[in-house]
């Protein structure tokens, strides 16, 4: 088993990245994990891990839920036509019929695709092709996916300067801003805004209260359209169904991804009315102006289906609003006033515990030197130590700084009560940044693919 997952290790440095994984080396992440199931992960050892990360937000029912798996099995069983685009297949039309009963009205119509960056680029499309604009405003901070399309919206530098020249009339601004939005918007210009209701990849940041209520009223004085990405806030995650609901507001577009399909089959939708979908795609000549082989897939749609009955079933979205409060308080209890700690916040089960090193906190537009701030390089040493206790956790992706959780949905308090232990020893025991971060320097520079 060890010479196979050392083979495995080998083989994803030579063949996919080799600096990934020696960063995971580092982090000691020197683990290849072998199992999923339900809220707990085991690696090839045998040792068994609370996942606080859920594949990134996506596995919202836990890993390998038994009734995704069954449905799928007959599925798969059945042998349908998986991918038919010359005629009809029934597991999307069931679950655009599904997601039309979710969502309020007038969102009603889906357009699938296969991951959150496509669901982004086909809502930036839609909102050309409808509105006949070209402009698009987007925030400080937002993440919205790495295609060359979405990276024109994307708030964070470091991910896209590379890759520029991007689409031209694309507009930052400060997120939470009203005032600056309604500088952007006004020449009544722009196609649409898009906007997540809550910053995840940027560290769990929160706008102020009522701030999407009156976006949307910005949006709609300046005839620009509303554009709500929720692949990571969607679906429970905020203890909503949708983090709109805690503005009440509803967007033009709303896109979901990540948890849609319970974390198994990739999966995106972007959803309009009806009468915005006619406007882009409703007569022969533009009805298939965009689409693509997978989006849509039979596969998909049962997996999506499964995982929404299973929402539904177990309650998910009201335990993620309950056990994301009991973790919200249990984390303030224990470490409120903590020199190290700057913040502690979130929504649900999207939670965001933000270490400062005492000096100016980075901005929300990061480079790699920020992402490696002392604070930073900490974090990834507490993640490295709980994972030592068997925690999987991992800091928000663009803010190194900030723990980020995004645990399964089901979650219970009693799991819940070991996390938090575990964590407020790691921090109470290992209080010396600098001491913690000359350690990690000495690691990275020893880190040769021996560990694993
Ligand atoms: N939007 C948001 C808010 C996200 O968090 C992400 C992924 N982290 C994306 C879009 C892109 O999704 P994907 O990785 O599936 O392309």
């Amino acid at each position: 088993m060890m010479e196979h997952m050392k083979a495995v290790a080998k083989g994803h440095a030579d063949y996919i990245n080799r600096v990934s994984v020696q960063i995971l080396e580092t982090g000691r992440y020197g683990r290849i994990f072998t199992r999923a199931e339900g809220r707990y992960l085991w690696d090839s050892h045998a040792r068994k891990y609370l996942d606080m990360v859920g594949a990134f937000g996506a596995a919202t029912i836990g890993h390998n839920h038994p009734s995704v798996v069954h449905a799928l099995r007959e599925y798969l069983g059945a042998a349908q036509c998986h991918i038919c685009h010359f005629g009809l297949i029934e597991s999307p039309v069931q679950l655009a019929e599904r997601l039309a009963e979710l969502v309020p009205p007038p969102l009603k119509i889906s357009l699938f695709s296969s991951s959150g960056a496509e669901a982004v680029d086909a809502a930036m499309k839609l909102a050309r092709a409808a509105t006949g604009r070209k402009k698009f405003v987007y925030c400080d901070g937002g993440y919205h996916g790495t295609n060359l399309g979405t990276l024109s919206v994307m708030g964070v530098d470091r991910l896209r300067k590379p890759f520029e020249p991007l689409l031209p009339d694309c507009t930052a601004i400060p997120y939470g801003d009203i005032g600056a939005l309604e500088a952007a918007l006004s020449g009544s210009d722009c196609a649409a805004f898009i906007v997540e209701p809550i910053q995840a990849e940027a560290g769990v940041v929160l706008p102020p209260d009522g701030y999407l209520r009156e976006a949307l009223q910005v949006c709609r004085r300046c005839g620009t359209l509303l554009i709500l990405d929720e692949v990571q806030t969607g679906l429970g995650r905020t203890g909503r169904m949708f983090g709109m609901q805690w503005d009440e507001v509803v967007p033009d577009i709303l896109l979901l991804a990540k948890g849609l399909s319970g974390g198994i089959a990739p999966i995106g939708v972007t959803l309009t009315s009806e009468s915005l979908f006619r406007a882009a795609y409703g007569n022969p000549e533009t009805h298939d102006l965009h689409g693509s082989t997978f989006g849509g897939n039979g596969f998909s749609a049962a997996a999506a289906l499964a995982s929404l009955a299973v929402i539904d079933a177990e309650r998910l979205v009201e335990n993620s609003d309950r056990v994301g409060n009991y973790c919200l308080q249990g984390l303030r209890r224990r470490l409120s006033g903590h020199p190290l700690v700057k913040d502690i916040r979130g929504r649900g089960l999207l939670i965001g515990v933000e270490l400062s090193d005492g000096k100016r906190v980075p901005n929300r537009s990061p480079t790699s030197a920020q992402r490696l701030s002392p604070a930073g390089i900490y974090c990834q040493w507490l993640c490295l130590r709980m994972l030592e206790q068997g925690i999987v956790c991992q800091t928000a992706s663009l803010h190194w700084n900030i723990l980020k959780l995004t645990p399964p949905l089901g979650v219970q308090e009693s799991e819940i009560d070991v996390f938090l232990s575990v964590l407020e020893g790691v921090v109470r025991e290992d209080d010396d940044m600098g001491k913690v971060c000359r350690k990690f320097a000495k690691r990275m520079s020893a880190s040769d693919m021996h560990t694993w």
